[in-house]
């Protein structure tokens, strides 16, 4: 997913989420981050065990990662990374970054992820030391607004407001926290994610009875 020589101009996404689990929102937000920001290819970084989150409160990460390469399977452009995953200590996106950066080279790193989770990237582990870097990209649902961190960046690092960039996605009406209500009461997930997703949270019995 990481060529040996990567050309000096070449643009990768990482795409950071813990994927609980992985649906369309996520997919479109990807696909038009990719087109946007003209980027060569969009890595999935499924979260071990996400920094801000009690362990046993996410679902297991062997099972949010087969989700995640089930679903970017049919993009070309589209690749799945096990490195947070396969780690066993919390997965700082600084480390991410860096390891990313040591295989690519000069590359242009861009991480995208939820606006909601961007909005306290200054509490994140060397912020100041990820913004140089890598570029963010942050998708909202409609309606959200970015002004906050724009002003609390401005106030704070303003050498870093335009690594900050904001793209909306209406199909990010779509999370995983309303899945896995969903799936929990044995509701239909059908058409929210990827068939072979829902297949596999069926088969696996992934968030039954989870309320
Ligand atoms: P989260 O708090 O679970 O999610 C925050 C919001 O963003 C949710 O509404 C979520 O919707 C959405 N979201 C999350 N990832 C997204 C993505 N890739 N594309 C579009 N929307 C997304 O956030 P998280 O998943 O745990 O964390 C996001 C990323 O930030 C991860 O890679 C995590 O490791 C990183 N992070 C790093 C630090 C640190 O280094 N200190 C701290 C916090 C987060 P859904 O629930 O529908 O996904």
């Amino acid at each position: 997913m990481i060529r040996k020589r990567e050309p000096h101009n070449a643009k990768i996404g990482l795409m950071g989420g813990t994927f609980d689990p992985i649906h369309y929102g996520h997919l479109v937000s990807a696909e038009v981050a990719r087109q946007q920001f003209a980027l060569d290819r969009v890595i999935f970084v499924p979260a071990g065990v996400p920094p801000h989150k009690q362990e046993g409160k996410v679902t297991a990460a062997r099972h949010r990662y087969l989700m995640t390469v089930m679903a970017v399977m049919s993009n070309p452009y589209f690749y799945v990374s096990s490195y947070e995953v396969d780690k066993k200590e919390p997965s700082y996106t600084i480390d991410t970054v860096r390891h990313f950066a040591q295989k690519a080279g000069g590359a242009g790193l861009y991480f995208i992820t939820g606006a909601d989770a961007i909005m306290d990237l200054l509490t994140w582990k060397d912020y100041e030391a990820l913004l140089e870097a890598c570029t963010f990209i942050a998708v909202s649902r409609p309606g959200y607004s970015l002004e906050r961190l724009r002003e609390i960046l401005g106030r704070r690092c303003p050498q870093y407001l335009d690594k900050v960039h904001m793209l909306e996605i209406p199909a990010l009406a779509i999370s995983s926290t309303f899945i896995r209500e969903r799936a929990a009461l044995g509701k239909t997930i059908r058409y929210l994610t990827p068939d072979p997703v829902e297949r596999y949270i069926k088969k696996e019995g992934l968030y039954l009875n989870r309320l």
